[in-house]
């Protein structure tokens, strides 16, 4: 959806009370079920003979183009001297890479609650629904069976962590807007390590139920951090005390989605109490490994998405580097942890931005990003809210952000779209932000599609037992299928749904 609106909403969770008051026992899964309103989920798996792991460290830059993946690499090599985490894998002896085709049951381009439903319950489901599909029954999550199989289980996200791509291995709902829901469906289910945003989805002053969550989670043995420096001291690297240390964790640190990581490293305050996806990612890892019961998570970078939505390439490539910083820690994992499946992906891709042929060599644009201060949407933000906007305001604030002058006639075109016009050829490129986008490409070189998700086919890398059998193009609902056989899930009856 365009933007991702994350409204608190509340919506009733009619199927899970049809089934307490029902008595029903949920059977969903590989090997399907029986009685009203409960089906037989997507066939046996289609890969065979997969070895098995242990852990599952699945990976998710969400709205990813392939142009976003190059670029962060292209900009890594500059600014660093080496590769992308992402990029090297692919000459590391025994990764397998493919393309994923990811429509929906509803449409050839998906949504991110309809994508991560396709890997979290091993059906296409219509776009906006999570893990229920078109007749309106219930699928079981892989983080249910998970958990039912005895794993221990997470989510990591740098959006709400209740948005539709964690949603999508945890919840079930109509609609992915029902975030109040999803958060209470986490407690019901064990989710044992949940970390991203989204404190006011679990805080009783802003709930509609008006339940205190956190303190529900608390109750049930959560640590609840809600600032970087909490979360770390929660699981300390090295402590005398990691003996004790916490294994399960409800950390939030922010109100709604975490900022976008440009706006972070460049505000003291966020950058100290806001963690690091890759931070983020090694405390759950450490958390969930404790013990030797083996484990699933689900780790996502949201804000790529959101970026991409915007036209706003400095947000979109500082948080393709965050996640890939993520992807280091889960190789470091790796390393130590061999029984590991790694798979890193993206649910579609977004506005399809590219580095064009221009004036100046690429390298020179592209290196430009260096100077930006923050993220285009947060300069967006500052020009739609000026009372008055001139010409010298505009360029003032651009230049700000992105370290360089604008010309008055760019200006001129910024002012204009703040006065109502003019309109845009292709409509959707008429907002704010599309605007500023095409505006900067004019020095960086960087054109955008659209500002909506694509129908491309994604990258699929994965590393470690069980990736062999991934074939050079797959099926989104296939890795439900290869994660349930290399775990070895059964996916059982439960009546934890
Ligand atoms: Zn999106």
């Amino acid at each position: 959806m365009p933007n991702d609106p994350h409204p608190i909403s509340s919506h009733a969770s009619t199927r899970r009370n049809f089934l307490k008051q029902s008595g029903c026992i949920a059977a969903l899964g590989a090997t399907g079920g029986i009685g009203p309103g409960l089906v037989r989920a997507q066939e046996p798996p289609s890969v065979s003979n997969a070895g098995q792991a242990k852990n599952i460290i699945f990976m998710v830059s969400d709205g990813m183009s392939n142009g976003t993946l190059s670029m962060t690499d292209q900009f890594v090599r500059l600014r660093d001297r080496r590769p992308s985490h992402w990029i090297n894998l692919y000459s590391r002896p025994g990764v397998v890479r493919g393309l994923m085709d990811m429509a929906s049951a509803s449409n050839l381009v998906t949504d991110s609650a309809a994508a991560a439903s396709s890997w979290g319950c091993g059906q296409r489901v219509d776009n906006g629904r999570v893990n229920v599909n078109h007749g309106g029954e219930w699928l079981d999550p892989i983080l249910v069976i998970a958990h039912r199989n005895g794993l221990r289980t997470g989510l990591v996200t740098t959006a709400t962590v209740t948005h539709a791509t964690p949603a999508g291995f945890a919840a079930n709902g109509r609609s992915r807007q029902a975030e109040q829901d999803f958060a209470v469906q986490y407690l019901e289910r064990n989710i044992d390590v949940i970390l991203g945003g989204g404190q006011l989805l679990f805080s009783g002053e802003h709930r509609e139920d008006g339940r205190d969550l956190t303190g529900d989670f608390r109750e049930k043995g959560y640590a609840t951090p809600t600032t970087r420096e909490d979360l770390l001291a929660a699981l300390p690297k090295n402590g005398n005390d990691q003996e004790n240390a916490t294994e399960k964790l409800l950390g939030l640190f922010s109100p709604s989605h975490l900022p976008y990581e440009i706006d972070r490293l460049n505000d003291p305050e966020s950058q100290a109490g806001v963690p690091s996806l890759a931070e983020m990612t090694d405390v759950a890892l450490r958390a969930l490994s404790k013990d030797d019961r083996g484990f699933l998570v689900q780790i996502e970078g949201a804000r790529v998405d959101h970026a991409a939505h915007a036209n706003d390439l400095s947000g979109l490539i500082y948080d393709q580097i965050a996640f890939d910083e993520a992807i280091a820690v889960a190789l470091d994992f790796v390393e130590t942890h061999p029984d590991t499946l790694l798979i890193v992906t993206t649910d579609h891709g977004n506005a399809n931005p590219g580095l064009n042929q221009g004036s100046h060599e690429g390298a020179r644009t592209l290196g430009r990003l260096r100077e930006f201060k923050g993220s285009l949407s947060s300069l967006s933000l500052r020009l739609g809210n000026l009372d008055a906007p001139t010409l010298d305001e505009i360029q003032d604030l651009v230049s700000a952000t992105t370290g360089r002058p604008l010309a008055m006639e760019e200006a001129q075109i910024l002012l204009d779209r703040l006065h109502g016009g003019p309109t845009a050829p292709y409509r959707r490129m008429a907002g704010l932000s599309a605007v500023l986008g095409q505006v900067l490409a004019n020095t960086l070189e960087v054109g955008w599609v659209g500002n909506v998700h694509t129908s491309d086919y994604v990258e699929l890398t994965a590393l470690g037992p069980g990736s062999e059998h991934i074939k050079p193009f797959t099926r989104n609902t296939e890795l439900f299928s290869l994660m349930m056989r290399v775990l070895e899930l059964d996916p059982g009856t439960g009546n934890d749904l």
